[in-house]
């Protein structure tokens, strides 16, 4: 054990007002940081400022000197930073969702001081490798294996699109057993990578030239790398349980990048609305202005209740394998909030909001991928829906409204949408009907949280307004739900389709 840090001395007020102060410091006092944020890779210099204030210490237990893996805290730190920087909040992220967390609660203990120490002195960084070229929204059949050879454990594979590939000192490299028979185990086991150790360096063999979140590297990665067995994370029960806990703590963590980013937003888009004059009148007096500043309020109210709910709920003390419906309702709208916050945002700036410094269109490209990595949110959606479907089947209750009045994450909230969700749920939907029923149980869910949030007191007006929005939004998804169309595309189109020759 070692002996307890500065960082876990302060409180946490005191702590988050000093790294509030280095980021100010960096992002606003410094010359050109628009230009250094469109650069890949974080300054050097900047990154250091950043990193002496330990944030990371917020994901380290405090028996190993961190300021103890409360989600309250990894929230304010992944908020502060997403006000500033989408790219750096993610990185904060990745490390205490994707490496941290799994770290702390799963590593065998001889092996965790060491790791802990060096993020806390040395600055060190760890990912997670789950991503393979061919298996992606497939992951469970991803091809990299692991073998024994002695007191080691040989892992072979390619993975990309890792955040912090070439950067990250530690990986978390996800592999499935090969057999003697050249056989793959069903079951998903987790290795710690050391890259500073022999025989464990991870060769990129290609950087990817992403279009957003600039300052993170991502690359492919050929992995042929021999691990102590002592590092091999330990399930409490199956790797693919651990792999569940761990993803859908991740996605318990998204509002906290997403609250700094969408109260930016909302501050940007009232500052410029009130500010900009337009015939003679600020923007702000018109109709329509006034109803997308308001779905973005909403959205602020809606990340809000998502951070209590995710600060008393998702410590790694409290296993997550089975919470797909929060989890993933948190994920896939806080996601689709980011992205149509920013969208909102660019369009009231009018021509200025396309250029490329412009706060709006640099968060359109880096909240974009939100909506595609730890989950595609089509596939997230299809699985909130299946989950609730078994549960109805179970309590032989067909009709939603009637459902979602009983179910422990509506039941609070259920009432108010009533009337619009008072149908039978057909059991052989297409999927493009279970992603709309994903999006609307995701946003009842979601309401549920926001009338909580309300019990402890957050302000009654900013609740209103926001139930009310969802209301219209699940109102849409309802009509969508409703009719009735198996479009599919017409893949050889061309013959008699070109308008020119008709002319
Ligand atoms: C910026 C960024 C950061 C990332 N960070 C990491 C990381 O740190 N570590 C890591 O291991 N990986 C990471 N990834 C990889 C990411 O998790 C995968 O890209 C994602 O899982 C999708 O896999 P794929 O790209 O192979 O897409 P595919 O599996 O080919 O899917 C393509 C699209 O098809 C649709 N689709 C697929 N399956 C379904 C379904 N069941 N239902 C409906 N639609 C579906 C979706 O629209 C999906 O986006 C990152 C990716 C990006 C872009």
């Amino acid at each position: 054990m070692i002996t307890p840090s500065i960082t876990e001395r302060a409180t946490f007020s005191e702590f988050l007002k000093s790294f509030n102060e280095t980021l100010k410091n960096v992002f606003y006092e410094r010359d050109d940081m628009d230009k250094l944020i469109q650069e890949r890779g974080f300054p050097a210099l900047v990154l250091q400022d950043i990193m002496a204030n330990n944030p990371l210490s917020v994901g380290i237990p405090k028996e190993y000197g961190g300021r103890g893996t409360e989600v309250k805290e990894i929230l304010g730190i992944l908020e502060a930073s997403s006000y500033e920087s989408l790219p750096l909040s993610l990185t904060f992220g990745i490390n205490i969702a994707l490496f941290l967390g799994p770290v702390a609660k799963y590593a065998q203990e001889t092996v965790k001081e060491n790791v802990f120490t060096r993020f806390l002195t040395q600055q060190n960084m760890g990912g997670l490798m789950i991503t393979e070229p061919d298996y992606g929204s497939d992951a469970l059949n991803m091809q990299t294996t692991n073998a024994r050879n002695g007191s080691n454990y040989h892992i072979k594979g390619t993975k990309h699109w890792q955040g912090l590939t070439g950067m990250a000192d530690y990986w978390l490299i996800t592999s499935r057993q090969k057999y003697e028979n050249g056989e793959l185990g069903r079951d998903i086991d987790f290795f710690i990578c050391d890259v500073q150790q022999p025989y464990q360096s991870i060769r990129v063999e290609e950087y990817y030239n992403n279009m957003g979140l600039c300052p993170i590297p991502y690359g492919k990665n050929f992995v042929d790398i021999q691990v102590p067995e002592q590092f091999k994370l330990e399930p409490e029960s199956t790797g693919l349980k651990l792999l569940m806990d761990l993803l859908h703590r991740s996605r318990y963590q998204f509002p906290g990048m997403g609250m700094g980013f969408i109260r930016r937003m909302l501050d940007e888009a009232i500052n410029h609305c009130t500010s900009r004059i337009i015939g003679g009148r600020p923007l702000m007096v018109l109709d329509q202005v006034q109803h997308q500043i308001s779905k973005i309020q909403s959205a602020f109210t809606i990340c809000s209740a998502m951070c209590l709910r995710s600060s008393v709920h998702s410590g790694i003390d409290n296993n997550l394998a089975s919470e797909t419906v929060e989890a993933n309702s948190m994920k896939a709208y806080i996601t689709d909030l980011m992205q149509e916050s920013a969208q909102t945002m660019t369009q009231l700036s009018g021509a200025n909001g396309y250029k490329a410094e412009s706060i709006g269109i640099r968060g359109i490209v880096d909240s974009r991928p939100f909506q595609i990595f730890e989950g595609s949110n089509e596939m997230l959606y299809t699985q909130i829906s299946e989950m609730v479907l078994k549960l109805m089947i179970r309590q032989k209750t067909m009709n939603l409204a009637e459902f979602l009045m009983g179910y422990k994450l509506t039941k609070n909230v259920a009432d108010h949408f009533k009337s619009m969700l008072n149908f039978t749920i057909d059991m052989k939907v297409l999927q493009r009907k279970s992603v709309d029923l994903g999006k609307i149980i995701s946003r009842v869910v979601s309401a549920n949280l926001v009338a909580d949030l309300e019990t402890k007191g957050f302000r009654q007006d900013l609740i209103g307004n926001s139930l009310e929005t969802i209301k219209h939004e699940i109102s849409m998804f309802v009509s969508s739900y409703k009719f009735q169309t198996r479009v599919v595309p017409i893949e050889e189109y061309r013959d008699s389709s070109s308008w020119l020759s008709l002319c």
